[in-house]
């Protein structure tokens, strides 16, 4: 039968501003990186989507090389979009991304406005959007200069080919930079998207701070550090593990240390009711200026324990400093 949306979808959800513009986002978004590639079955993609959405994830984060292979993750979500989500446009906020490796040749990477533009073009034929939601560079270019990769961005804004701009990998400074030239162009930065969690913490070193200036949210990417954050890794490496079958969770980050951790951590999240998951996700969202985080999923179940994290207690200054303590490598 054809998909039609649980008609309380929005009945859980909690939606948050990104930054100072127009623009709410869940506060659970889902990632396409992983999982949505041609080597995982279209009928789990299909069942992560439908119910991410019934669940009021109305924010999908795609970029131009998710897959394996490249180009796959946006030409499957299209067939997605296509067959059930099409009446829904409107309610959905779809990013994608240029600046890693694409194809071949000087024009297939980095950020050049040739490179941006005709990929942005590339993901929308995949998709078989008229528009993407939020387009970002993906990564900084340290040879391109900012106005031109900046100018880019501008340009797919005023093409009508996207509404918002969004930056990811960026340090605090060139952001800062990046932002103010966006905003004499008329296209404020919407949102900078970053690795965060307990196990990564870089951005509190001053890129959360600094979007809070520009205006711009801040969306939490790998917040489950690919899923060492949660049970998947307690007991040894299941062999369906992204660690078991990827190439971008290496075993290597498994230490003996790490486990210790990573167990003192599940036992401060069994004293609060929560799963390792759970305590990884409410911990980043306790900081109000992460608009939203972008978990990844390999199955529905794991969805729904993600979406179960909300609604407990707020955190203790004593369990914030024992996280802390346990987190110091
Ligand atoms: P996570 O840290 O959420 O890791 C997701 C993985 O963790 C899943 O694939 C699954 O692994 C495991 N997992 C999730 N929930 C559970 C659970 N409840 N119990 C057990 N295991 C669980 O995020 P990702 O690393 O997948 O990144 C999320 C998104 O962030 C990406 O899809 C992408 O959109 C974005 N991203 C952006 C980057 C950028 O440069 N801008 C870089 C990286 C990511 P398993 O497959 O083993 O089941």
């Amino acid at each position: 039968p054809p998909y039609r949306a649980a008609d309380d979808r929005y009945g859980s959800m909690e939606y948050r501003r990104s930054g100072r513009s127009g623009v709410l986002l869940p506060t659970v978004s889902l990632g396409l990186w992983h999982n949505f590639g041609d080597t995982h079955p279209l009928e789990t993609q299909r069942a992560v989507l439908r119910r991410a959405f019934d669940a009021g994830i109305t924010h999908f984060d795609l970029a131009n090389n998710y897959g394996p292979p490249y180009g796959s993750a946006e030409a499957n979500f299209g067939r997605h979009f296509a067959a059930d989500f099409r009446p829904y446009r409107d309610e959905l906020f779809i990013a994608t991304k240029a600046g890693y490796d694409m194809w071949p040749g000087p024009y297939g990477e980095w950020g050049s406005r040739k490179y941006l533009l005709s990929s942005l073009d590339q993901s929308l034929t995949r998709m078989g959007l008229e528009y993407v939601d939020v387009f970002y560079h993906h990564r900084p270019d340290p040879d391109t200069p900012l106005e031109e990769t900046m100018g880019a961005l501008a340009s797919a804004v005023r093409q009508g080919k996207a509404l918002y701009a969004g930056l990811s990998n960026y340090s605090p400074e060139r952001m800062a930079e990046a932002a103010a030239i966006l905003r004499d162009l008329g296209t404020p930065l919407l949102i900078n998207q970053h690795p965060y969690s307990m196990l990564e913490r870089g951005i509190e070193g001053g890129l959360l701070e600094r979007s809070d200036e520009a205006g711009a949210g801040v969306i939490a990417f790998s917040p489950l550090a690919q899923g060492l954050l949660t049970d998947r890794y307690l007991e040894g490496v299941p062999a369906d593990s992204r660690m078991a079958v990827g190439h971008f969770l290496r075993r290597e980050a498994l230490t003996e240390q790490r486990l210790t951790m990573l167990r003192s951590l599940n036992t401060v999240a069994e004293k609060r009711g929560q799963t390792l998951a759970q305590l990884a996700l409410t911990w980043l969202l306790r900081d109000r200026r992460v608009t939203s985080v972008l978990i990844g999923a390999s199955s529905v179940a794991q969805l729904e324990q993600n979406l179960a994290a909300f609604g407990g207690a707020d955190f203790t200054g004593e369990e914030l400093a024992e996280i802390d303590r346990i987190t110091v490598e």
